[in-house]
């Protein structure tokens, strides 16, 4: 695959589950982590998804999301980390509003994602730990960050 491409499984228009506001999703195909309860096992494996141009799915992304707000999930969007920085960078570029969904931890989250996104959710689903009192994520163990005036700060995600 090229830098130019981006191995996909799927969009939604519209959600109120994946991020703040109404958001379309784009779900990026594979990961590796084998979480015991992932929630998207259907899309775990690298090589099922659809390869699709950067191009070209910006121009459907465009055309589908009304309101420039993305949230961008999996699979793990940091498995294809060279394609989504690219993806991202455009996106940030035409002034979408932009959230990845990773099951990675905070502290391995790649610094240079700051500088093109706006909310970063991080640590996979464990079923164990399942809060229906937290909005956003499924478990206790998963948090949101919100970059805002150059600084990263971490998100009540308390349901009041
Ligand atoms: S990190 Fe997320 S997508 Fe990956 S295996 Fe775990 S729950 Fe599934």
């Amino acid at each position: 695959m090229q830098m130019n491409e981006i191995e996909c499984a799927g969009f939604i228009e519209e959600s109120c589950d994946d991020g703040p506001g109404f958001r379309s999703v784009l779900f990026l195909q594979g990961c590796s982590k084998n979480c015991k309860d992932c929630h998207n096992s259907a899309i775990k494996n690298h090589g099922e998804g659809t390869v699709v141009e950067l191009g070209t799915l910006i121009d459907y992304i465009d055309r589908n999301c009304g309101n420039k707000k993305i949230t961008i999930s999996g699979g793990e969007p940091f498995e294809q980390k060279e394609s989504l920085l690219a993806l991202v960078r455009m996106l940030k570029g035409m002034d979408y509003n932009i959230c990845i969904y990773t099951g990675w931890d905070y502290e391995n989250v790649p610094k240079e994602i700051w500088k093109y996104v706006d909310y970063v959710k991080t640590g996979g689903f464990v079923s164990s730990l399942h809060d229906e009192n937290i909005q956003y994520v499924g478990s206790s163990n998963q948090h949101m960050y919100k970059y805002v005036n150059g600084r990263i700060e971490e998100l009540d995600l308390t349901i009041e």
